[in-house]
């Protein structure tokens, strides 16, 4: 596997792969990596022919710079893991390489960051698209993988990749779960053993929440959910809300189209945890 750190040997390193006429799959990370992380590594494999990983921590979609100065680094143990894994090449940049000035711009994304997340991490999502834009820029990446267990992310990132007219398919990866459930993400390993017993709660409740579909409408699971975590101590919960997948806007029912998601985001002692159950499958 090739680490490459700096972007003009990228993409001259990339630029070659694609003259060749080969397809290059993308995952971009935050590090810290986990099996969800390397289910995308995996994917993105069986669908291209070079599959390249970024591992940087976007310090522009930390609204919360206590969160940011927190957030799990591990590059060598993330390396090993992308080579087990088959990834190719993993790009590694410095601040300065993506931002060698501040990036000014302001993404419009019709609406879709003004509710959940984006409503409590004012910012995220520009910052989000700030980077996702620049690395999309560097790698030319024909796919890339961008997981569900961050349903409001994908649906931002598709809503401005078709917008701008980036020529990349995006492809949304599952949800992959600790045995016990709870989702997988670089926050877990920050919790203390206590607190990662407590955070069983977000997603029991979300499959809890599915199994109440039949006969309840949403607004009672909500109520439900609301109840289930604010009983429990040491949890405290942001949101949980059941939406529309398309429009990120709350479902008053089961009809409809589109998809049906509830998402839930809490605070287990400091950290901050997210995770969804799709209705509709
Ligand atoms: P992050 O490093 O947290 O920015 O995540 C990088 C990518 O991995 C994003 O597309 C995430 O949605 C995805 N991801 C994170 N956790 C999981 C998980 N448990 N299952 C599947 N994909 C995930």
């Amino acid at each position: 596997m090739e680490v490459i750190i700096k972007k003009d040997i990228l993409m001259a390193y990339i630029g070659k792969v694609k003259d060749s006429g080969k397809k290059v799959g993308f995952v971009p990370t935050m590090g810290a990596l986990h099996n969800g992380h390397l289910s995308l590594v995996r994917t993105s494999r069986q669908q291209n022919d070079l599959t390249v990983a970024s591992i940087f921590v976007n310090p522009t979609q930390f609204n919360d710079k206590e969160d940011l100065k927190r957030y799990p680094r591990m590059p060598e143990k993330d390396g090993k893991m992308l080579e087990s894994a088959g990834c190719d090449l993993v790009f590694m940049p410095e601040e300065n390489e993506i931002y060698p000035e501040p990036d000014q711009r302001v993404f419009d994304f019709g609406g879709l960051d003004e509710v959940m997340e984006g409503a409590q991490r004012p910012g995220h999502f520009n910052g989000v698209a700030q980077v996702v834009t620049r690395l999309f820029d560097i790698v030319k990446p024909d796919r890339a993988y961008f997981g569900i267990k961050d349903y409001q992310q994908l649906a931002i990132i598709r809503y401005f990749v078709r917008k701008l007219n980036y020529p990349v398919e995006i492809v949304a990866c599952p949800i992959i779960r600790e045995p016990d459930g709870l989702a997988m993400s670089s926050r877990n390993m920050l919790l203390s053993v206590d607190e990662r017993k407590t955070a069983i709660i977000l997603s029991r409740s979300l499959f809890e929440a599915k199994a109440m579909k039949k006969d309840h409408s949403p607004a009672e699971i909500i109520q439900f959910v609301d109840a289930r975590v604010s009983e429990t101590p040491g949890i405290k919960l942001e949101y949980f809300e059941i939406v529309n997948g398309t429009t990120l806007l709350p479902a008053g029912d089961w009809g409809g189209k589109d998809e049906i998601v509830g998402c839930i985001a809490a605070r287990v002692g400091k950290i901050r945890l997210i995770d969804n159950i799709n209705f509709s499958l």
